[in-house]
């Protein structure tokens, strides 16, 4: 089930990466609230990312899958949780404020870590979401620019649930160009290549617009369900 899943996703990323000449794009499997069973057989099916929204579901799951798994926290960190998203996950895709960042560095600090990190941006300005508006962006990351274990790798946005896949393309194109606007900072220590965009509705779309991550959950595992 899981294996015809991915083979369908994977088959789709692929006609989209040579359609739009974008080589770059890799599948995260987004599988929050699923069994380790289903993470599984992902892994047997090849997949090596996956991406959890709570720190406690990587704290679980990471010892029952096997050590090359890559983790990324995407959903939103609050700096108690910290410590143990950096002792674990490769990427955190949810950096939305100063302290946040900082926390990261300190605790990266601690173990001798790098850690790699997207800013959130809240892309359709929706209220209902978490993440960093234009400006915000912008100064946030030039204060991780001073950050000695913090690497800034990319840009992460969330963009609207909608059944028509097209209408997001505008978000895409938006978090591209500031991705190019930061790199044209010219910061010192700051040049960033990936955007992590497309979701189970759109990530067709997201990588015609240059996505390096898609993020895909309920196109792999099915539907979630929150209150078991
Ligand atoms: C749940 C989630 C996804 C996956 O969403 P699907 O629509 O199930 O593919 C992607 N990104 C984030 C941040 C999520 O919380």
């Amino acid at each position: 089930m899981i294996k015809q899943n991915i083979d369908i996703v994977n088959a789709n990323i692929n006609k989209a990466k040579i359609e739009s000449n974008n080589d770059l794009a890799r599948l995260i499997c987004v599988s929050k609230t699923k069994p380790i069973e289903m993470l599984k057989e992902a892994y047997e099916a090849g997949e090596r990312h996956f991406g959890e929204n709570k720190v406690q579901e990587i704290v679980q799951k990471s010892p029952e899958m096997p050590n090359d798994t890559i983790w990324h926290m995407i959903g939103h960190l609050q700096t108690n949780k910290v410590k143990k998203a950096v002792e674990l996950a490769s990427y955190i895709h949810s950096v939305d404020s100063l302290k946040l960042a900082e926390t990261i560095n300190k605790c990266a600090e601690a173990i001798n870590k790098v850690q790699n990190i997207l800013c959130e941006v809240n892309i359709a300005s929706e209220e209902s979401k978490y993440g960093l508006n234009e400006e915000g962006l912008y100064e946030l990351v030039k204060q991780i620019n001073d950050m000695k274990n913090v690497k800034l790798v990319g840009l992460m946005c969330v963009a609207p649930y909608t059944d028509n896949p097209e209408d997001n393309r505008k978000y895409f194109i938006k978090l591209r160009n500031m991705k190019d606007n930061i790199n044209n900072m010219n910061l010192s220590n700051i040049s960033i290549s990936e955007l992590s965009m497309g979701m189970t509705g759109d990530y067709e779309v997201a990588i015609s617009e240059g996505a390096t991550f898609v993020r895909v959950g309920t196109g792999i595992f099915g539907e979630r369900n929150y209150n078991i």
